[in-house]
């Protein structure tokens, strides 16, 4: 089984609805991004997939839409409407679920699959240098 890796960091803002914690207010985080992928056999010239590539794909969907980005529950009106007045504001909406770093795991994991063509083996999430969440997906062998 060959296995790569690409990671990249991209910054945001979120907040936990439904939380009692330090995580119910607004606040931000540089995110560690991993994405791994997996294949048993390996396309010409010998890759599971070309780093550049990968990296080109993944990137530009995640500054698209994430990068600089406030990540917020559709349901989290408080702060839409709170920062709907602000001439620079980007939002990417969860629809009815929590920004939290297990959902946006699996956001980059769809993204990835949708973009690339390809299903990861798994996305990580750091949150910070102490803690991060991951999304497994279903084995991508042959699939490269
Ligand atoms: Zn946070």
């Amino acid at each position: 089984m060959y296995q790569i890796r690409i990671e990249f960091t991209f910054d945001s803002g979120h907040r936990l609805l439904d939380y009692n914690g330090k995580c119910a207010y607004p606040h931000g985080h540089t995110c560690r991004a991993e994405v791994y992928l997996e294949s048993q056999s390996l396309k010409e010239p010998g890759l599971v997939y070309d780093f550049t590539d990968l990296k080109d794909r993944i990137k530009t969907w995640v500054n698209d839409n994430s990068d600089h980005a406030f990540l917020v529950n559709s349901r989290d009106s408080e702060v839409s409407s709170g920062l709907a007045g602000a001439e620079l504001v980007w939002f990417f909406k969860f629809q009815d679920e929590n920004s939290s770093y297990e959902g946006m795991s699996r956001a980059l994991y769809e993204k990835t699959s949708e973009f690339c063509d390809i299903a990861p083996a798994k996305v990580r999430l750091w949150e910070s240098v102490n803690q991060y969440a991951e999304y497994f997906g279903a084995p991508s062998i042959g699939k490269a």
